[in-house]
């Protein structure tokens, strides 16, 4: 079975395609995954593996392991474009997230103020306004759209509550406002008989209808890039993503970036 990516709290920094170097932050076990959706293409694998036995890594500890790497990193004299919330599962779930975003920033401030700092986040807590306020201090909001067909975003990424509906969480995002960049994965495949393909015009579509109402700053589209816990998901290439950016910022005027 596949498993979890990142078997530490603080890993990298990395060079993203998307965001630059960026030093990770998993507020995820480091030996488990905990997440809302439950993903065909997730990088950590499927939510069946199990939450592990390490646990949340608890406040004050995020906050001292993110000192001594900024730290160090600072008398070292590397650089550092962003400081990145991502990891083996939704970040946003963190009982203390608010407080890690505080204490966050606060780091930043003290050691790389230039430094942006951004949340990967799949949306589904946008009804906290813990949560919302928490997000609304950072710079960048990075949040998750694959589809806003209900039954494709059930089918792709198999919400864990089933009161989740695609209707509800575009309307979160568009009250969230116009701050946020919305990311969506475009691919297509199969998994336990249930086709999924959101290249289609019905899904480019519905796309471009939410994208009008949430107007966000940004759309980020991008396909499969490393191993998937679903084995029959195919990539969509860059051309293909390069023409449907094409289309959805003819329609909506929002720049879209492909990754
Ligand atoms: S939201 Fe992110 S972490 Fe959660 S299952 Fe999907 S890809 Fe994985």
């Amino acid at each position: 079975m596949q498993t979890v990516l990142f078997h530490e709290t603080i890993f990298g920094p990395i060079h993203s395609r998307r965001l630059g170097t960026s030093l990770g932050v998993n507020l995820s076990p480091a030996d488990g995954k905990v997440c809302s959706f439950d993903c065909l293409y997730c990088e950590a694998g499927f939510n069946a593996q199990g939450p592990g036995k390490a646990g949340l890594p608890p406040r004050h500890e995020v906050k001292r392991l993110l000192e001594d790497k900024l730290r160090s990193m600072k008398q070292a004299g590397e650089p550092l474009d962003v400081i990145t919330f991502s990891g083996n599962g939704e970040p946003t779930m963190h009982p203390d997230f608010e407080g890690i975003i505080n204490d966050t920033l606060e780091l930043r401030d003290t050691y790389f103020p230039a430094v942006e700092v951004s949340v990967l986040s799949n949306s589904t807590r946008l009804d906290r306004p813990d949560v919302c306020a928490a997000l609304r201090r950072i710079d960048n909001n990075i949040l998750k759209l694959d589809s806003a067909v209900d039954a494709t975003i059930k089918i792709l990424d198999r919400p864990v509550n089933p009161a989740f509906t695609a209707e509800r969480v575009i309307g979160q995002l568009a009250d969230f406002g116009q701050q946020c960049i919305i990311q969506t994965m475009i691919l297509k495949g199969e998994y336990e008989g249930n086709k999924v393909d959101n290249t289609t015009d019905e899904e480019i579509d519905a796309l471009i209808a939410a994208y009008r109402r949430i107007k966000p700053r940004k759309v980020m589209l991008y396909s499969i890039d490393r191993r998937t816990p679903a084995t029959n998901l195919v990539k969509i290439d860059l051309e293909h993503l390069r023409s449907i950016a094409s289309r959805i910022n003819e329609a909506t005027g929002i720049h879209v970036q492909v990754n």
